[in-house]
C-alpha cells in the first residue's frame, strides 16, 4: 500500500466517523491512517498459554486455565452478596468470584463441564481467586478461530468514556488491514533485511498488532525498533555531514605565538593525555574550513577549563575574539578570575559581563568589544543580549551545557563576525559546548547528532578518590565532630541544602535553621562561616564566596548555587543535607566540588530514615562509585532520557516503539548500518538504496517523525 493512501484522514475509515475522528485526534494524535497503523500496542494478553492451577504464581498477571466448576454458592457480605464458584483442574482449585450479574451467571453456568477461563488471579489468604473471569466452554473454545495474543492499546479515560475501548481500537486496526489488504511498502533495503534477518514490513506490522505467537511478536518488535532507530540515526548523521559541507567556518590555520608561548611558559601543569587528545581534535576542527560544533564531555574536575583557555588562545592567535558563557554569576566570576590569572603577562585582554555589572562599567566593555581591543569576554546570559556586539567573534564556549537551551546556543551562532560581508549573513563562530553531565555516549549520539563529541576520560594525576558515606540525621553529632577534626587539619567544608522550586519557602527555612545550628555548634571566633543562596544580592554572594575561596571562612553553607563549577581545592568535605531529595547527577556534581586538591576528600550524604527505594538506589550508587559515566547510566535507568536532559529537551525523542535505554544494542546496530550506508552511498542514489531514499523523503515530507530535532 503506498504512502499516499496511508495519508487518508482517519474520518474516512469505516467505523470511525466525525465524532470518533475528533476523539482519536485529541486523545491519541491519530489524524490519518498511518497514525493508526503506528499506534502500537503497549502490551499483549497472551492466550497462547494454558496454566495449571498448581503452577500459578502469586505474581501472575492474566492467566488462562482449563477446568470445571464443581460448586456454586452465594455469600452474604456487608453490602449485598457475591457469587463464588469452586473451579478445579487435576492440580488444584481456585475461586471464581462475581459481584455483578450474578443471576444470569447462576442460571447459565454449567457445573462439571469443561470451561476455559481467562482473567487476573489474586492471591489472598492462602488461596487464589479470579474476579469476573472471561469464560468459554472448552467445546466452543476448540471450535473457534482466534487471535491468541490480544493487543492492548494505549487508552485514556476520555477514550473509554466515548466508547472507544480497546476492543474498538482493535477492530479499527483490523479494518485498516482489510482496506489495505495488509500490504505495505517495504521500507528497508534487501541488504539490511538480509544481513539482520529482518521480517518484511507487512509481516512486521501484522504481527505487532495481531501476533500469531511470541516468536513472531519478538521479530516484529525487533524489525520495527530497528527501523525507527535506523531512520533516526540516518537523519542525524546526514544532518551532521551536511552541516560539515555547508557551514563554512573561520579557518584558524595558525598555531601562533600566544598558544606556543603559553604552552611553553605559562601552563601550570603537564596536560593529561586526554586533554592533549581533545585539543588535537579541536585543532583539527578549527583548521578544517567548516564551523566547529563540538561537545566536550568531562567529569567534574577533569580539567575542561584549561582546554577552553587554550582553544581561546588559538582564536586570538588567528585575529579573532572569543567569549565564554557560564550559567551562574559565581561560575562566570570564577572563570574570569582563574583565566585572568592564567593569562597574566601574556598581553591578552579579558573582561567580565554579568547581570550585576554596572551600566557605567559596561560602556567601555561594549566599546572595546566593538573596536576589537577586547580579546575575551566572559559572562553569563548577559553576553547573549543583542546590544553586545563583537568586532569579530571567532569562538564561543558554553560551559555546563545542561543549563543552556538550544535557543541560547543558536543565539551565539548569530553573534558571528559581520566583517567579511558575505551574502546571507555572517560566518558563525566556532562553538564548543562543555558539560560535566556525563551523558552516556549512545544517548549523546542520538540527541546531539549534530555535535561532534570529545571526551576527557582521565582525571589529572594525584587525585585521591573521594570517600563517600551515607549517614542518618541521628548521627549528626558524630558528623559535626568529624568536621571539627578536618577543620583542625586546615581543611574547608561545604554544607549543602536542597532548594527545590516547588517548596522554596520551606527549603529556605531548612537552610536557615541548618545555618543557625551550625553557627551554634561552630562558634566564632574559632570558626568562620559563609552562607550563599539564591535570594542574596549578587555582591553579597560574591563577597561570601570570595571569603571562602581565600580561606577566611572554613564552612560554606549553601544551596545548590555552588553545584556548578566552583573550584576551591582546599575544601575537602562535602556534607549534603536531605540527600534523598537530590537527583543522582546533582549529587555527583556536588561531590565534585571536593577532591580537587591533594588531600583525602569526603562526601557525607545525610538523610532521614524515610527513604524511597529509588532514593536508596541513588545513595547506594553514590557510595559505590565515583565514575560519572556509571552514575549517568544508573540515572538514565531510573529517570529516563527526558528528565536527564531537562525539561527543555524532554519529549524530544517521542519514539513510537524503540526505547533508547533498553534498546541500546539495537540503537548501536542501527547507527552502524546508517553510517555504513551513508559512507558507501552518501546521496542514496544506488538502485538498491532507492527504497530507503523514498521512505526517508516521505518521513521528511509528512513530518511523521523527527520534526522534534532542533
Ligand atoms: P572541570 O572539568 O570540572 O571544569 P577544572 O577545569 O575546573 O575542571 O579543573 C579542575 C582542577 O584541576 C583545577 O584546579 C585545574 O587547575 C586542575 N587541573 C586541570 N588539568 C590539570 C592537569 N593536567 N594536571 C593537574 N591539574 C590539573
Ligand atoms: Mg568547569
Amino acid at each position: 500500500m503506498n504512502a499516499g493512501f496511508l495519508q487518508t484522514p482517519i474520518v474516512y475509515l469505516k467505523g470511525v466517523g466525525p465524532n470518533r475522528a475528533e476523539t482519536l485526534q485529541s486523545e491519541l494524535g491519530i489524524h490519518v491512517y498511518q497514525d493508526l497503523l503506528n499506534l502500537f500496542p503497549n502490551r499483549y494478553i497472551d492466550k497462547t498459554q494454558y496454566y495449571k492451577i498448581g503452577q500459578l504464581q502469586k505474581s501472575n498477571a492474566e492467566v488462562q486455565i482449563v477446568g470445571k466448576i464443581i460448586h456454586l454458592k452465594t455469600v452474604e457480605q456487608k453490602r449485598g452478596t457475591r457469587l463464588v464458584a469452586k473451579f478445579v483442574d487435576d492440580t488444584g482449585e481456585i475461586e471464581l468470584v462475581w459481584f455483578r450479574g450474578q443471576k444470569w451467571i447462576r442460571e447459565n453456568l454449567k457445573l462439571n463441564t469443561p470451561y476455559v477461563i481467562f482473567g487476573k488471579c489474586n492471591w489472598f489468604n492462602g488461596s487464589f481467586s479470579m474476579p469476573h473471569p472471561e469464560m468459554e466452554l472448552l467445546s466452543e473454545h476448540e471450535k473457534s478461530l482466534r487471535i491468541h495474543m490480544q493487543p492492548v492499546y494505549p487508552s485514556t479515560e476520555k477514550l473509554s468514556n466515548k466508547g472507544i475501548t480497546n476492543r474498538v481500537l482493535g477492530k479499527l486496526v483490523q479494518q485498516l488491514f482489510v482496506e489495505t489488504k495488509g500490504k505495505f511498502s517495504e521500507t528497508l533495503s534487501d541488504k539490511i533485511l538480509y544481513e539482520l534477518k529482518l521480517i518484511p514490513k507487512s509481516e512486521a506490522l501484522f504481527n505487532i498488532h495481531f501476533p500469531k505467537n511470541q516468536e513472531l511478536l519478538a521479530k516484529a518488535q525487533f524489525r520495527l525498533k530497528f527501523e525507527e532507530l535506523f531512520y533516526l540515526q540516518l537523519q542525524l548523521i546526514a544532518k551532521n555531514m551536511l552541516h560539515k559541507q555547508k557551514i563554512k567556518g573561520f579557518n584558524f590555520d595558525q598555531v601562533g605565538t600566544l598558544f606556543n608561548d603559553f604552552y611553553a611558559n605559562h601552563l601550570p601543569f603537564e596536560l593529561t593525555d586526554a586533554q592533549k587528545r581533545v585539543l588535537k581534535e579541536i585543532r583539527a576542527d578549527l583548521g578544517s574550513n567548516a564551523q566547529m560544533n563540538r561537545l566536550l564531555q568531562g567529569d567534574v574536575g577533569s580539567g575542561k577549563t584549561i582546554v577552553a583557555v587554550m582553544t581561546i588562545l588559538l582564536a586570538i592567535d588567528n585575529g579573532f575574539q572569543a567569549c565564554l558563557v557560564a550559567p551562574t554569576e559565581i561560575l562566570a566570576n570564577q572563570h574570569y578570575n582563574g583565566i585572568k590569572e592564567l593569562l597574566a603577562g601574556t598581553g591578552v585582554t579579558c573582561e567580565l559581563l554579568t547581570g550585576s555589572v554596572k551600566k557605567t562599567a559596561r560602556k567601555p566593555i561594549h566599546e572595546q568589544l566593538e573596536n576589537g581591543e577586547l580579546h575575551i569576554l566572559i559572562g553569563t546570559h548577559a553576553v547573549l543580549e543583542d546590544k553586545v556586539i563583537f568586532k569579530n567573534l571567532g569562538l564561543a564556549i558554553i560551559d555546563e551545557q545542561h543549563r543552556f537551551g538550544v535557543a541560547q546556543r543558536s543565539k551565539l551562532w548569530h553573534k558571528g563576525s559581520p566583517r567579511n560581508g558575505e551574502v546571507g549573513g555572517a560566518t558563525p563562530p566556532h562553538i564548543l559546548v562543555m558539560t560535566a553531565t556525563p551523558i552516556p555516549r549512545t544517548l549523546a549520539m542520538s540527541l546531539y547528532g549534530d555535535l561532534d563529541i570529545s571526551v576527557i576520560d582521565e582525571l589529572p594525576p594525584g587525585r585521591k578518590p573521594i570517600k563517600t558515606v551515607h549517614r542518618y540525621d541521628s548521627n549528626r553529632l558524630k558528623v559535626f565532630q568529624f568536621i571539627r577534626d578536618e577543620i583542625r587539619k586546615g581543611r574547608q567544608v561545604y554544607v549543602v541544602y536542597p532548594l527545590i522550586q516547588e517548596s522554596e519557602a520551606l527549603d529556605y527555612k531548612d537552610l536557615m535553621d541548618g545555618y543557625e545550628s551550625i553557627v551554634r555548634d561552630f562558634p566564632q571566633p574559632e570558626y568562620q562561616i559563609s552562607i550563599v543562596h539564591g535570594q542574596m544580592k549578587p555582591e553579597d554572594k560574591d563577597y561570601e564566596m570570595e571569603r571562602f575561596v581565600k580561606g577566611e571562612t572554613q564552612i560554606m553553607v549553601a544551596t545548590t548555587v555552588i553545584e556548578v563549577g566552583v573550584n576551591v581545592p582546599n575544601a575537602s568535605v562535602m556534607i549534603i543535607e536531605s540527600a534523598e531529595r537530590f537527583g543522582l547527577s546533582q549529587l555527583h556534581q556536588l561531590r565534585g566540588r571536593v577532591g580537587r586538591g591533594a588531600d583525602q576528600s569526603f562526601c557525607i550524604l545525610m538523610t532521614s530514615y524515610k527513604l524511597s527505594s529509588e532514593a536508596k538506589t541513588r545513595l547506594e550508587t553514590m557510595v559505590q562509585t565515583n565514575d560519572g559515566f556509571e552514575i549517568a547510566e544508573v540515572d538514565l535507568k531510573l529517570r529516563g532520557p527526558g528528565d536527564i536532559l531537562g525539561t527543555q529537551q524532554s519529549g524530544m525523542l517521542n519514539l513510537k516503539i524503540a526505547d533508547i535505554v533498553k534498546d541500546n544494542t539495537i540503537l548501536k546496530s542501527a547507527r552502524y548500518f546508517a553510517m555504513q550506508l551513508l559512507k558507501d552511498d552518501p546521496s542514496l542514489e544506488k538502485p538498491e538504496n532507492l527504497v530507503i531514499r523514498h521512505f526517508y523523503a516521505e518521513l521528511v515530507r509528512f513530518k511523521n517523525i523527527w520534526n522534534y530535532i532542533s
